[in-house]
């Protein structure tokens, strides 16, 4: 993949704290196609703990389809909490009856400490899809995933890539934004994307999620996912990633190649609030979204803007 940086757009990136550097191999194919083994449960959240450091190489992937999720066997609600089933017809649910349901969701026990469910945002007909971990208490607050400061670096990084959660931005406000006179996503036809947490509650003290907490929230993930229908997903987070992949295998094994998630292609990086304090990951980071912006550009056409 061949991307043409303008001086302000490397000015930008440096900002950023992205180191540019020559590729070794050229990325103008998505890596081999890989399914990921069999779901495992995932492995307790430190949201932007650093990976564990990756082996010299990975095993050879067996391309296999990721099994339907399974209804959550029912777990006992603890004493002081009343919770509710599953809203019924998740999977046939339109926009407005998903967010209805996730907004009064009592499915399990985060509904307890939450402000308000935190849905997702971006525009819903496009072809990137960001699926982050669990509401913060920002996010809790303000209704919106990834704001504040990583909220800030993820826009940074997709702007440099020609990509805003902002309706009705184009890739010329994006680039205008920037102050770049140039946008590397211009082969881009949709600037739009829509940004998701696999957890829409907020776990108080920003706790690990518990497993049929996952379990429960992750069906409005697969039907968000469903009517979005994205070209590429970038799952940002050891958490994120384990729940879309069902790996526990640490981020830093699997980056770099293209798993998928309910047929469509995904692109594991690190979350925002870990490249905060790991900053010589963030060229890492980089060359996740450009692996994707490549996976994108080699796949099918993009669909017709809305
Ligand atoms: S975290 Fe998900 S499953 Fe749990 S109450 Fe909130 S919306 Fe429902």
């Amino acid at each position: 993949m061949s991307l043409a940086l303008d001086a302000r757009q490397r000015a930008m990136l440096a900002e950023m704290g992205v180191r540019l550097w020559a590729p070794r191999a050229p990325a103008a194919a998505p890596a081999p196609v890989e399914s990921p083994p069999a779901r495992a449960a995932p492995a307790p959240r430190v949201v932007g703990a650093p990976p564990a450091a990756a082996p010299a190489a990975a095993p050879a992937p067996v391309a296999r389809p990721l099994p339907p999720a399974a209804a959550p066997a029912p777990q006992p609600a603890p004493a002081s909490i009343a919770l509710a089933p599953l809203p019924a017809g998740i999977d046939a649910m339109d926009w407005p009856a998903l967010q209805a349901a996730v907004a009064t969701c009592r499915a399990c026990g985060l509904c307890a400490g939450r402000t308000q469910a935190v849905f997702g945002t971006g525009s819903q007909t496009v072809d990137w899809m960001v699926v982050g971990e669990a509401p913060g208490e920002t996010e809790d607050r303000v209704g919106e995933p990834f704001v504040g400061p990583a909220g800030q670096l993820l826009d940074n990084m997709l702007a440099a890539i020609g990509l805003s959660r902002r309706a009705g931005d184009t890739i010329q406000s994006i680039a205008a934004r920037a102050d770049s006179t140039s946008a590397i996503g211009q082969k881009h036809q949709k600037s739009g994307v829509y940004i998701a947490n696999v957890i829409k509650c907020r776990p108080p003290g920003n706790r690990n999620p518990e497993p049929f907490e996952v379990a429960q929230c992750e069906h409005y993930l697969r039907r968000q996912v469903a009517l979005v229908q994205p070209r590429i997903i970038l799952a940002l987070g050891r958490f994120a990633v384990q729940s879309l992949l069902g790996s526990a295998e640490p981020i830093g094994r699997l980056r770099g190649r293209v798993h998928h998630y309910q047929g469509v292609p995904v692109i594991v990086s690190y979350h925002p609030a870990y490249l905060l304090r790991a900053l010589t990951d963030k060229a890492k980071a980089w060359q996740d979204l450009c692996l994707a912006l490549a996976t994108v550009q080699a796949g099918a056409p993009t669909r017709d803007a809305p």
